[in-house]
């Protein structure tokens, strides 16, 4: 970490979107007020009331990337996120019970998932999350063909391009109106908090500072 990293604002990368709506009340218990609305602002780095903190805003999947390089010190990141990046260099301190949703198997109504996973077996997939679904289908002794895509998952099965999607679920209103079931539950998945490692050593009583802050606003979310 090199003394211009040293001597800037604590930097937290967030995420566009429900991450940044989500992490801002918990900064706020915090005392760390984002005085500049992301979706007005074209502004990428946004100062808070405390001028020793700033917020830069990131991809959601570029978060890890940014807190692992030394971009940013601290980040929030969701568990599907930090599973598919890795994650090995990242100290994760903290879940902060935001962004929660699951991640899912889904199938077209007339599939039958449970015929077609039967051991030795194989089942084409197509997901965002290659390598949760690699692990969750190996688990169960599943050949899995993975087809990488970027969005509208569900398209897939429809088309035949595959015979599941692995995606995040919340309500299951954009399955239910494209006539797919949730027929299988991978993981509950909920965002977390992530610090850089030379951060967390280099700038330690600041870091501690916002770690304590967001599990104390946490806890007083959850009770
Ligand atoms: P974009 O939607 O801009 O392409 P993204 O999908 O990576 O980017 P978000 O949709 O903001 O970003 O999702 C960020 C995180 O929020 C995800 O990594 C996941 O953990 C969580 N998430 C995704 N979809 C939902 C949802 N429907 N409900 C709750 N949490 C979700
Ligand atoms: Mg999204």
């Amino acid at each position: 970490m090199s003394a211009a990293t040293l001597s800037r604002p604590l930097t937290l990368a967030l995420s566009k979107g429900r991450i940044f709506d989500e992490t801002l009340p918990l900064l706020a218990a915090a005392g760390i007020e984002v005085t500049e609305d992301p979706e007005k602002s074209r502004k990428l780095i946004l100062p808070t009331s405390q001028a020793d903190v700033r917020v830069v805003l990131v991809r959601a999947t570029d978060v890890p990337t940014y807190v692992e390089q030394g971009g940013a010190d601290i980040g929030v990141a969701g568990l599907d996120v930090l599973l598919e990046h890795g994650g090995a260099g990242l100290y994760q301190p903290l879940d902060l019970r935001i962004a929660r949703c699951r991640m899912s198997v889904a199938t077209r109504v007339d599939f039958d998932y449970a015929a077609a996973v039967r051991q030795g077996s194989r089942i084409r997939v197509a997901t965002k999350y290659t390598q949760i679904a690699r692990q969750h289908f190996a688990d169960k002794g599943v050949h899995v063909d993975l087809i990488k895509l970027y969005g509208s998952m569900e398209l897939a099965p429809l088309t035949g391009l595959a015979d599941a999607i692995v995606d995040l679920v919340s309500t299951g209103s954009t399955l239910k109106a494209n006539q797919l079931v949730e027929v299988e539950r991978i993981m509950d998945i909920s965002s977390r908090l992530v610090v850089n490692q030379a951060a967390l050593k280099l700038r330690r009583e600041a870091v501690r500072r916002l770690i304590d802050a967001f599990a104390r606003a946490t806890e007083a979310r959850s009770s």
